[in-house]
């Protein structure tokens, strides 16, 4: 491939050859994907991002964008020797309005970074997940990225104010002026939001704040059955305004989490499910809550852990947050990313199980997710990375509940043969016929979300 006109665009620094220092940008953070790259492409500026399509485009050569590469479904990995378009070196944050509560940054800024300068003039970005200092803001709002507070905030989708992105064509499209109301049309955000590099690289983007509560609280609370733990995913859902996250996991995945990192586990009982509960709100929280719908069972629980402060809080976090690296550590697993719908948790969680042990009964199953979304992360670890029986039975399963294959994570390569099980065959052309509109000569991230 000619690539010296790429380092005419972009400059020494921004082109990096030599595959010896590739491997961060080809292998994915699961190690499940991996690929190989003529070049990873490190441009500094809009301009730059355009200049690079426009001669992708042109010259008929694929890439694929790629912020922190912390996605879990093969979606920024070059598995077909596409070029890496890297927005590592778009760091940049322009500007924190305090009179509005929005935030500017280049695509390359990553959610810690987005986090701290709304921190710093007391905001906060409704957005929060466990690999926040290495996702950038561009990767999360190609993913529509959930994580643990979208109860409270919503997802990214609901974040974005403005984007600025350069399409299949090398055209600089959108608009950052951040206005409340605009009914100009197609909602382009929304629709660039979620398409995962397939229509657009996104370059900066203008997101809506929030204030921070003046209190946080977070509750660890252990259950003996899922049914119990549920039940009270109900009550917080119907009546506890200051909740900001709702997570759930097992006792396996615990254990594995104390034992991988070596931190000692909240109570020497073996119970089944836990529920980690975070809230936030005006002062008073503690005594809000004692006094409200939860009082009840956690007056009764034997297995109530409250974390009022900021070392106390990610004590108990921590049990949650190191499920992902702990059984990754483990081995290399099945990940599958998938929402039931209201009432439907309990079954799932049980019957998938059932439904692995068919196919393959050696594995080592682990659930954790955001019970308040009905959103479940399923790890399976045993079977061979290539071996794709236990996730397509696990997807169709989801299904025929009628659930998402993909909540949150997206659909990347890991589920572009799939989406049918969600989608109809209108759908997806529909799908397809939008993609050409945005990238003509099919060269963005091509294989993600549509199997080549
Ligand atoms: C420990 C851990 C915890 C996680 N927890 C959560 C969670 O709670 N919720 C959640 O939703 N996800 C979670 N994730 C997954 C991941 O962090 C998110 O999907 C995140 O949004 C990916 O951001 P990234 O910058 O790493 O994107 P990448 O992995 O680099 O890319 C992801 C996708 O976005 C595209 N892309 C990246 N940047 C751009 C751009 N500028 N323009 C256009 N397309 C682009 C890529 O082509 C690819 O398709 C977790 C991951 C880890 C490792």
């Amino acid at each position: 491939m000619e690539l010296e006109s790429l380092r005419t665009i972009l400059g020494v620094k921004g082109i990096v050859t030599d595959p010896s220092l590739h491997s961060a940008y080809t292998v994915d953070w699961t190690r499940r994907y991996s690929g190989v790259t003529p070049a990873v492409l490190l441009p500094e500026t809009t301009e730059q991002v355009s200049r690079v399509v426009t001669w992708c485009y042109e010259n008929s050569v694929a890439l694929v964008p790629q912020g922190g590469n912390t996605g879990m479904v093969g979606g920024a990995t070059p598995v077909n020797g596409e070029l890496v378009l890297s927005l590592k070196r778009m760091t940049e944050i322009e500007e924190v309005d305090d009179s509005t509560g929005q935030i500017v940054a280049q695509a390359g800024a990553t959610l810690g970074d987005i986090q701290q300068a709304a921190s710093l003039l007391g905001w906060k970005y409704g957005v929060d997940l466990s690999a926040r200092d290495s996702a950038s803001i561009g990767g999360t709002i190609a993913t529509n990225a959930g994580g643990s507070q979208v109860l409270r905030h919503g997802n990214t989708r609901e974040q974005i104010l403005g984007l600025e992105a350069v399409s299949g064509t090398g055209d600089v499209i959108g608009d950052l002026r951040g206005l409340s109301k605009d009914n100009t049309g197609y909602h382009l955000p929304g629709l660039l939001c979620g398409s995962e590099g397939t229509l657009a690289v996104v370059t900066r983007s203008r997101l809506r704040l929030v204030r921070p509560p003046e209190e946080e609280l977070s509750i660890l609370l252990g259950f003996k059955s899922l049914n119990e733990a549920l039940g009270i995913v109900e009550e917080i859902r119907k009546s506890l305004e200051d909740v900001q996250a709702c997570e759930v996991f097992f006792q396996n995945g615990l254990n594995l989490v104390c034992e991988k990192f070596g931190i000692p586990p909240p109570w020497d009982t073996q119970l089944v499910a836990y529920l980690l509960i975070d809230a936030g709100g005006q002062l008073g929280l503690e005594e809000r809550i004692s006094k409200g719908p939860l009082s009840n069972s956690l007056n009764a629980s034997n297995f109530v852990a409250y974390g009022n402060d900021s070392q106390s809080r990610k004590r108990l976090w921590q049990y949650r947050d190191l499920h992902t690296e702990a059984i990754s550590a483990a081995g290399i697993p099945h990940k599958l990313d998938v929402s039931l719908p209201h009432g439907k948790l309990n079954e799932f969680c049980n019957g998938v199980r059932e439904v692995i042990s068919e196919i393959d009964n050696e594995t080592q199953l682990f659930l954790f997710g955001h019970a308040g979304d009905g959103n479940i992360h399923v790890n399976i670890l045993g079977p061979d990375p290539d071996n794709l029986a236990v996730d397509i039975a696990v997807l169709k399963y989801v299904a025929s509940l009628g659930g998402s294959i993909s909540a949150e994570h997206g659909v990347g390569r890991a589920k572009a043969h799939h989406l049918y099980l969600n989608r109809t065959a209108t759908e997806l052309d529909i799908f397809r016929k939008i993609k050409a509109v945005f990238d003509p000569a099919g060269i963005l991230n091509p294989g993600a979300i549509f199997p080549r």
